[in-house]
């Protein structure tokens, strides 16, 4: 009833004034010819009953017959500081009779239905799976000075979720630090603790996701219900709404209602607020409201209690040296120290072999190499050089055969573009040339990429094998 009601009221007033005085509605409840709709405040329900009255009116008959009504129930904070709502019923046909003290009266003597201003007919009974993985819990993530700050936020948050000042608790740091663990094992702890809470972890990427499938499907305010209704919202990488507008507005359409509503919101993103890009401002703000920790990369002892943990978990034993040379030489992060250790020990039990510090030696170096950002001008030089198969020395000679010529061009202009290497550096490095001659090289790869296909090719090859 309440979408067909919003649909022809959409079709008759201004799109700002119906997405800032409807879209915030939810209907709650329908009983007979009596709607009730649930609005955000004492104030938003004086302005619809000032201005909108008349179309409310026009609508409901349409749908519900000449004495339809129109039920009132705004949601409220409580005096005493935490924010359970409560709701008020206020019918809208004795407007004129009602007295302004009349809405402040905390109204406790409800129907259940109306006691819950979540509970929407219809949504009520859907069961929203937590997508929590039970294994990411607080006990598996090992706490050290790195991330003491985000792991007990977090341990505080799940203890009294919306009840702390840390709403939103925003967790951000470099990739493979621990941000989607901590999230998980906040949700994970609250479902414990809370059984009868709603939460839902999700991705910002699969939100976006579902954001855009409702639209087309024409079922957005679905979606902003569905999202309404959760006591616990997680939202991993929000750095990925850069950009994304139409997401970010209906984020911060759901975010305000959860937030005012008492509802824990917990983030990760890999920025901090104030190094975010293309995030709208109000949404920034409002990520600021609560807390931000960061998770920085682990010290040492803390990688060797990772790693102990991990191997405990699995039922490997490994010498202490070991462990201690993994934790040693990798350090960025906590991904990889894992991904070190597990091909460790599969190394180990594949080739039958007994875990040394030699083998250890082995595995490091490819991870370490492997994972290493920039490319170097000799990796390069090396892999263009293979490419053609010609050795180095040939690549870096002074010969002007055509074939040699484009290989060292190519070696320069993917030195310009994937290291931070200054001209003057890539020519002094690939064979003693100068800025210039890399500079021209650089023009020329252009050039020839665009008006050569073979020579295209070339570079699209180049670029999939230096792409590691
Ligand atoms: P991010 O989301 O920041 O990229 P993840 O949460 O996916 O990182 O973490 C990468 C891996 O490291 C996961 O397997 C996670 O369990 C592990 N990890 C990260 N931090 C810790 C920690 N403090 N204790 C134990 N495991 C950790
Ligand atoms: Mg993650």
């Amino acid at each position: 009833v309440w979408s067909n009601c919003l649909a022809f009221i959409k079709d008759n007033i201004q799109p700002q004034a119906y997405k800032t005085w409807f879209e915030p509605i939810d209907a709650v409840k329908l009983s007979g010819n009596a709607l009730s709709i649930q609005v955000p405040s004492k104030f938003f329900y004086e302005w619809l009953e000032e201005h909108y009255v008349k179309i409310l009116k026009v609508s409901l008959t349409k749908e519900l017959g000449e004495d339809a009504k129109l039920v009132y129930v705004i949601k409220m904070e409580n005096t005493y500081g935490n924010k359970q709502p409560f709701t008020e019923k206020i019918p809208s046909a004795n407007r004129s009779a009602l007295k302004s003290q009349d809405v402040d009266v905390p109204f406790n003597n409800k129907s259940p239905e109306l006691r819950n201003p979540f509970i929407i007919p219809g949504i009520r009974n859907v069961k929203i799976e937590s997508q929590l993985n039970p294994s990411y819990s607080f006990e598996n993530f090992l706490e050290g000075d790195s991330n003491r700050l985000a792991r007990n936020a977090g341990i505080a948050v799940a203890n009294k979720p919306g009840g702390t000042s840390f709403n939103p608790l925003l967790i951000f740091g470099g990739v493979g630090l621990g941000k989607t663990h901590l999230a998980h094992a906040i949700g994970v702890d609250i479902k414990d603790k809370y059984p009868e809470k709603t939460v839902l972890y999700i991705s910002a990427e699969k939100f976006t996701q579902q954001y855009i499938d409702s639209v087309k499907k024409n079922n957005r305010n679905d979606f902003i219900h569905f999202y309404q209704i959760i006591d616990v919202l997680i939202i991993d990488d929000v750095q990925f709404l850069s950009g994304k507008t139409g997401t970010q507005d209906v984020f911060f359409h759901i975010f305000n209602h959860l937030h005012q509503n008492g509802k824990q919101v917990i983030l990760t993103s890999d920025k901090a607020p104030v190094d975010m890009q293309d995030i709208e401002q109000r949404l920034l703000s409002r990520f600021k409201w609560g807390l931000s920790a960061e998770l920085q990369t682990p010290d040492f002892e803390t990688r060797v209690s990772i790693l102990k943990n991990k191997l405990y978990r699995d039922g490997v034993e490994m010498p202490e040296d070991i462990i201690e040379y993994v934790a040693k030489h990798i350090k960025t992060n906590v991904r990889e120290l894992e991904g070190a250790i597990i091909s460790l020990i599969a190394q180990s039990s594949f080739n039958k072999k007994e875990i040394t510090i030699s083998l250890a030696k082995d595995i490091v170096e490819k991870f370490v190499k492997n994972t290493k950002r920039e490319v170097s001008i000799d990796y390069i030089q090396k892999v263009v050089s293979d490419y053609f198969q010609m050795d180095v020395n040939t690549l870096q000679s002074k010969t002007r055969k055509r074939h040699i010529v484009q290989a060292r061009q190519l070696a320069m202009f993917f030195a310009k573009k994937y290291t931070k290497a200054s001209l003057a550096s890539i020519g002094s490095q690939i064979g003693q040339r100068d800025h210039a001659t890399v500079l021209h090289a650089c023009k020329t790869v252009d050039n020839l990429s665009s008006t050569d296909k073979q020579f295209r090719k070339y570079v699209e090859d180049l670029s999939k094998k230096l792409a590691l």
